[in-house]
C-alpha cells in the first residue's frame, strides 16, 4: 500500500513521502493530504468485514476509527497503534430536538461520548500513532480546551512527553482539568488561541516536537472514520445532510475527504451536503465564503463556545473543498440560538457543549428559511461531552449566562445578557416533607 502526503494547491500538488515531518507544503505553504492507492476490491465485502469485527475482542477491532482501518491505511505496523477504543459512538434520534428546528426527523452522532469527551479522539489515535511511526519522543498543541485534553491522553497511553499551549483566558474548566490530570505539561500563553496556535507553529518547525494540531494531515484520517462509523450504524443509508461546527475546520474538511474518498471507492452512490456552522462573530469562513474572498477573512473571535472561538482557521481551504465537493455551505448563529439549541439537545437527555449545539440552533435556522426542508434526512454531529463546560451549564439554567464582549481597539467592556429561555433552576427549599410535597404538586 502506497501512503504519501499531496499538496492540496490545484497549482502545486507537490507529493512528499509519508513519513516527512512537514505539517505544510515545503514549496507553496499549501495544505497537505495523506493519499493513498487504494487497492480496496468489493466495497460490499469490505462493509461486510467492518461489520464483522464489532464481534472481535482484538484491540484494533475494538476501535470505532481502526476498525475502518482498510479506510485509513497509513500505518504499516498494527503494534504501533495508540488507541483507547475511541469512536463507537451513538447515534441518537432526537425528537425534541426535531420538532424544536422544525424537522420531522433528527438524528444527532454523539462524538462527545469519546474517552475524553470529544471528536478529537477519533483524530489524536491516528496522530499519535504517527507520532510513533515518526519516532518523536515530544508531541505538542495549541488547544482551545479539547486538543489538549485528547492528546495528553493519549501520548500518555503512547508514553510520549506532552507539550500544551492554551490561551490564558476563556478555557472551560473540564478541559485545562484533563490535561493536568493525564500528566500534559500545560503552558497559559497569554493572549488568545491564534496568538497560542502561531508560538506552536514556530516551536515544531524549528524543533523536532511533534505538531498534533488540526493541520496534521494524519488527525484529519481519523476523523473521517466518524462518517465511515456514522454510514455503518445506518446500514449505509446515506443521509441528505451532514451538519457540523466549524472552529479550526478540520472536522468538516475530513467529512468531506471521507464522503469524497467513500464515494469514488463506490461505498457510497451519492454525497451528503456537509453544513458547516460557525458562532456570529467568529465566523471567518462564513465572511470569506460571502465575500468571495480568494484569501481568507481572518476575525477576532468572540462565542462563549470556547471550542470554536477561533479567527483565523488553519483548514479553511480543506473546509471549501469539503463544501464543494459535497454541494454544502456555511451559515452562523448567535450566541442566543446555541445557548438555546443547547438547552432542548439537553432536554432530549443527551446534552453536549456549547459549541456542539450550532448544528441544531443551524438546522433551525435552515429550515425557517427553507434552505432545509422539513423531510430531509439530516445528522448532526454533536463534537463535545455536556461536562466539559459546566459553567456554562449552570449559569444558563440560573439565568446569568452573559457574553463578555472586550474589543481589543475598545476601552468598553461590555456584557450581554443572554436569554434563558429554557431555564432549569435549582429551587431552594427547607427540608419539610408538607413543602415538598407542594412542590411536587402531591
Ligand atoms: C475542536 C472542536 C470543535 C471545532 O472543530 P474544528 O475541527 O476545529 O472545526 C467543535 N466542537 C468541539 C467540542 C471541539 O472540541
Ligand atoms: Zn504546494
Amino acid at each position: 500500500m502506497n501512503v504519501y502526503l499531496k499538496c492540496i494547491e490545484a497549482n502545486c500538488q507537490k507529493v512528499l513521502p509519508s513519513n516527512t515531518k512537514s505539517y505544510v507544503c515545503p514549496q507553496c505553504g499549501g495544505l497537505l493530504d495523506v493519499l493513498y492507492d487504494f487497492q480496496l476490491g468489493d466495497p460490499e465485502e469490505i462493509k461486510r468485514v467492518f461489520q464483522q469485527r464489532r464481534l472481535s475482542n482484538d484491540p484494533l477491532d475494538l476501535s470505532g476509527v481502526w476498525r475502518y482501518r482498510e479506510l485509513i491505511p497509513f500505518c504499516p505496523d498494527p503494534t504501533k497503534v495508540v488507541s483507547m477504543q475511541e469512536g463507537n459512538t451513538p447515534i441518537y434520534e432526537a425528537p425534541r430536538c426535531a420538532d424544536y428546528s422544525g424537522l420531522k426527523r433528527l438524528y444527532l452522532k454523539h462524538q462527545g461520548l469519546n474517552p475524553t469527551g470529544s471528536f478529537k479522539d477519533n483524530g489524536m489515535t491516528a496522530g499519535v500513532t504517527q507520532a510513533l511511526l515518526m519516532s518523536s519522543k515530544i508531541v505538542a498543541c495549541a488547544s482551545t480546551g479539547n486538543t489538549s485534553a485528547s492528546m495528553a491522553a493519549y501520548a500518555a497511553r503512547a508514553n510520549l512527553k506532552a507539550v500544551i499551549f492554551i490561551p490564558d483566558q476563556q478555557i472551560a474548566f473540564g478541559k485545562l482539568s484533563q490535561s493536568l490530570d493525564y500528566g500534559g505539561l500545560t503552558l497559559q500563553i497569554q493572549g488568545d488561541f491564534d496568538e497560542a496556535m502561531k508560538m506552536v507553529k514556530e516551536i515544531t518547525e524549528e524543533t523536532d516536537v511533534y505538531l498534533l494540531n488540526s493541520i496534521n494531515p494524519f488527525r484529519l484520517e481519523g476523523q473521517k472514520t466518524i462518517i465511515v462509523e456514522m454510514l455503518a450504524q445506518r446500514g449505509w443509508q446515506v443521509p441528505d445532510r451532514v451538519v457540523v461546527p466549524g472552529g479550526n475546520l478540520g472536522n468538516s474538511s475530513s467529512f468531506g475527504k471521507a464522503i469524497k474518498e467513500l464515494y469514488d471507492l463506490g461505498f457510497i452512490h451519492k454525497m451528503p451536503m456537509v453544513t458547516i456552522i460557525q458562532a456570529a462573530r467568529a465566523n471567518p469562513l462564513y465572511r470569506t465564503l460571502i465575500y468571495q474572498s480568494p484569501r481568507l477573512i481572518p476575525v477576532e473571535a468572540h462565542t462563549l463556545a470556547t471550542a470554536i472561538k477561533i479567527g483565523n482557521p488553519v483548514s479553511w481551504k480543506k473546509a471549501v473543498r469539503a463544501m464543494d465537493w459535497t454541494r454544502g455551505w456555511c451559515d452562523v448563529v448567535s450566541e442566543q440560538e446555541i445557548a438555546d439549541a443547547k438547552a432542548i439537545i439537553g432536554r432530549d437527555g443527551i446534552g453536549c457543549e456549547p459549541a456542539s449545539a450550532t448544528t441544531v440552533a443551524g438546522i433551525k435556522k435552515l429550515v425557517q428559511t427553507k434552505e432545509i426542508d422539513r423531510d430531509e434526512d439530516v445528522v448532526a454531529v454533536l463534537t463535545g461531552n455536556l461536562l466539559k463546560d459546566p459553567d456554562y451549564t449552570i449559569n444558563y439554567h440560573q439565568d446569568s449566562l452573559f457574553e463578555m464582549a472586550s474589543y481589543k481597539n475598545e476601552l468598553i467592556e461590555r456584557k450581554d445578557k443572554i436569554q434563558s429561555t429554557y431555564s432549569n433552576a435549582p429551587i431552594k427549599v427547607e427540608p419539610k416533607k408538607s413543602q415538598i410535597l407542594k412542590l411536587l404538586g402531591l
